[in-house]
């Protein structure tokens, strides 16, 4: 068969390619990272080439639930990942085609309209300002990683992977553990040393997932099973963390969604928290795609918002100023920076729990969407991001702390003018609401620090009609 996608080496000096048959986690040769790469005129002839194709999918995929483990072309189209299958053709190299794709029912979220929040950050929503939420919490395990994870599965069965292992914050664990024990596949899960959110874990735990916990925190979970990946084939683990490329290919659709639900208008802002930076590296390679694909004339602006406590990317980009210049960027300067790191020990801390990491692995893609995008990068504070969850809970549909920071990024760029009132901004809520009740309850009760200008605290009240009807009414 013809070779539409390959692995390539993101390094320019290297450009090393490889086939969708190898399982690497970097690049062999000089150690960079590596994407999945297509000949879209193969892959896609430029003919077929058109949203139309989604349209039609997007406007039947609510009515049928194909219910099965078998990829039929309507349960393809009731993903909202591979509805979108044209753009992450990797799938056309296995054994089977399209019916070897692993798919779960993922990616079937809302682009939610959110006109009180618009207002509340600073938007004219009646000179035509908009926020968007995206939310990503309706995911089958409750955020964006399915979108990852049903791709890299998709890949794992391609290779016959025998076992599946990732390091996690908790939402990586939840999902990996939902695929694995969806495909049967054994699944390895390493988490911090009391830092997952009981949401998470107990998801982890709940689908079957060998669940380690490690004495460390995040990135040391995360050298750790990399370790493993790369020098114990006798265990052979695939490596489910988002260094895996084809996770990021998944996790592209996402912002097709979100131009599906503007009806294929390119929106000014997207803006995002920034973790490992998986979805900031997807979101930039989605939209140079589709821009090289003649989809779209104009790409968005990104806006990657750090937890004051996990501020590498910010570090790196505004204090250091690196760019990606071509794929040349300054990599002595952002190896000082782990090192200054190593020496003072420092070690990330937020109440965001899923962006509490300090060596973001997608860094260097991450400089390379920003480019893409004219990025900026800005962090907020935990009680920015708190009261700024609470602000989604009052007015959408309520998502967990990480989540949180996107929002509380539009009212920063509002307030500096970057963003203007009349912009149309789309921000991903990652996680569901449910997946760190703690949070949310402490903050509703009075029991973090801050404002807590939203704080909604349960009222004690005596088994007695007269005082519970003045509690009521108080
Ligand atoms: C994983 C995760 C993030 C971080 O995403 P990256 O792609 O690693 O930057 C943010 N929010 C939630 C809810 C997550 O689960
Ligand atoms: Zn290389």
């Amino acid at each position: 068969m013809t070779i539409i996608a390959h692995q390539r080496c993101i390094d320019p000096d290297c450009a090393a390619e490889f086939g969708v048959d190898r399982v690497l986690t970097a690049c062999p040769g000089c150690g960079a990272m590596l994407d999945v790469v297509y000949d879209w005129d193969r892959a896609w002839p430029k003919a077929d080439r058109s949203f139309e194709v989604f349209e039609r999918r997007g406007s039947t995929f609510g009515a049928r639930n194909p219910a099965g483990a078998d990829s039929t072309d309507a349960a393809l189209d009731f993903s909202g990942v591979w509805r979108f299958r044209e753009l992450l053709p990797f799938w056309m190299h296995a054994p089977n085609g399209a019916t070897d794709i692993v798919t779960v029912g993922e990616g079937r979220t809302n682009l939610q309209r959110a006109d009180a929040l618009a207002s509340e950050l600073g938007m004219d929503t009646t000179a035509g300002g908009r926020v968007y939420l995206q939310y990503e919490g309706y995911n089958p395990s409750g955020s964006f990683k399915d979108n990852g994870m049903t791709a890299a599965f998709t890949h794992a069965r391609m290779v016959d992977a025998k076992r599946v292992a990732c390091a996690s914050t908790g939402n990586t664990s939840a999902s990996l553990a939902l695929y694995a024990s969806m495909t049967g596949i054994p699944a390895y899960v390493f988490v911090g040393e009391g830092k997952i959110a009981f949401g998470k874990l107990s998801q982890a735990l709940d689908y079957g997932a060998r669940t380690l916990q490690v004495a460390g925190d995040f990135d040391a979970c995360l050298a750790r099973v990399r370790e493993i990946a790369d020098t114990r084939p006798d265990v052979g683990v695939y490596l489910m963390n988002s260094v895996n490329p084809f996770r990021l290919e998944g996790q592209k659709t996402i912002m097709l969604r979100i131009l599906e639900g503007l009806n294929w208008n390119v929106p000014d802002w997207i803006v995002v928290p920034g973790g490992n930076l998986g979805n900031s590296s997807a979101f930039g390679k989605a939209f140079s795609e589709l821009r090289e694909l003649g989809l779209i004339d104009r790409v968005p602006r990104l806006a990657i918002i750090n937890a004051a406590g996990a501020r590498t990317l910010d570090r790196v980009v505004n204090g250091l100023g690196v760019t990606w210049n071509g794929g040349r960027y300054d990599k002595a300067k952002v190896a000082g920076e782990f090192e200054r790191m190593d020496r003072e020990g420092e070690r990330a801390k937020t109440v965001a729990s899923a962006i509490e990491i300090n060596r973001p692995v997608n860094l260097p893609k991450a400089l390379r969407a920003i480019e893409v995008m004219n990025g900026v990068v800005r962090v907020a504070d935990d009680e920015t991001i708190v009261e700024h969850k609470a602000l989604v809970g009052r007015f959408g549909f309520g998502c967990e702390p990480a989540s949180g920071a996107s929002v509380a990024g539009v009212r920063l760029l509002r307030a500096e003018g970057l963003i203007k009132p009349t912009d149309t901004v789309a921000c991903v809520l990652t996680g569901h609401q449910l997946k760190d009740p703690d949070v949310t309850v402490g903050y509703h009760r009075g029991e973090r620090t801050g404002p807590n200008v939203h704080a909604n605290a349960p009222i004690p009240v005596a088994d007695d009609l007269d005082a519970i009807v003045r509690a009521m009414l108080a």
